[in-house]
């Protein structure tokens, strides 16, 4: 049974400012070691769960922060960056049995969760999927990072068997993805701000509820939406949708939103890196 972990940092246990999630952060170096160690937790559990193989994605930042020598010798590890499918890199190495999203936070514009954001923080209000011919003001899906995700996963048939992070992320993973186990490790209570369980205390909760997912794996059914899906992704300034509206195939709805058509989960993700990059290089 082969499981692809992505991990993430903002909603590890104990994480609540940016100076523990960026490089050269007063906190950073104690950080990336507490996600290490969940990353880790989730691989020890999904061989207890009768794993043969698990590749675990570095899906944060510059994507290499992981500490090998925190990590299980049976684990391969995606690390670096760019990775054309990001976050969900590693589903082309072979066909995944199960995901599971480890440190996961809510998305950008959810109130309220720590470090709120969907892929590009700097640039990204928040981002809906619809059907592909809905209105402009079809108010749609609002989406987290675990959605899309899920979504591209779900379109390659795998399910997402584990959620952990934040009580926000966990909460919407439990609604949206059939038959998942989620592992709350903290509760957020501003942006800046969350009552956490120890980070020990996390691992020991997420390596349990790993093995007892993959026991429990014939429930859990891939999530999905049927195709063509439109995302419409509101960026915070109008410069950022000015640079964002020169990707082929983008629509500019109004002032701060952009609209793509997708054909598929993959392409959905593929837009959205591709808007939210271009937006990125706009100084405003
Ligand atoms: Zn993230």
């Amino acid at each position: 049974m082969f499981v692809l972990i992505s991990i993430d940092l903002e909603g590890c246990a104990g994480v609540v400012h940016v100076d523990q999630t960026r490089r050269g952060g007063a906190d950073y170096e104690r950080a990336r070691a507490w996600m290490s160690r969940e990353a880790n937790a989730a691989a020890l559990g999904a061989f207890d769960g009768g794993a043969t193989r698990v590749v675990v994605n570095d899906s944060h930042a510059d994507m290499r922060n992981l500490l090998f020598e925190e990590l299980d010798p049976r684990v391969e590890v995606i690390s670096g960056a760019l990775k054309p499918l990001s976050m969900v890199q590693g589903l082309d190495a072979g066909q995944p049995d199960a995901a599971f999203f480890v440190g996961y936070h809510g998305g950008a514009g959810l109130r309220a969760s720590v470090l709120d954001h969907t892929y590009y923080g700097a640039v990204v209000g928040e981002i809906r999927l619809h059907p592909a011919q809905s209105a402009a003001d079809d108010p749609g899906l609002w989406v987290d990072e675990a959605a899309i995700n899920a979504l591209v996963m779900g379109e390659a048939g795998v399910p997402v068997a584990l959620v952990t992070g934040d009580e926000a992320v966990t909460a919407h993973a439990s609604e949206r993805f059939p038959g998942v186990t989620t592992v709350a490790v903290k509760a957020s209570i501003t942006r800046y701000s969350a009552r956490s369980i120890h980070p020990d205390e996390a691992c020991r909760r997420i390596r349990a509820a790993a093995s007892e997912a993959l026991r429990g794996l014939a429930r859990v059914k891939p999530y999905t939406l049927p195709a063509p899906i439109g995302v419409t992704v509101s960026l915070l300034a109008t410069a950022y949708a000015d640079a964002a509206e020169l990707v082929p195939g983008v629509v500019r709805l109004d002032a701060r939103r952009v609209r793509y058509v997708a054909p598929s989960a993959r392409e959905v993700l593929r837009a959205v890196l591709a808007i939210t990059k271009i937006a990125g290089t706009v100084v405003v």
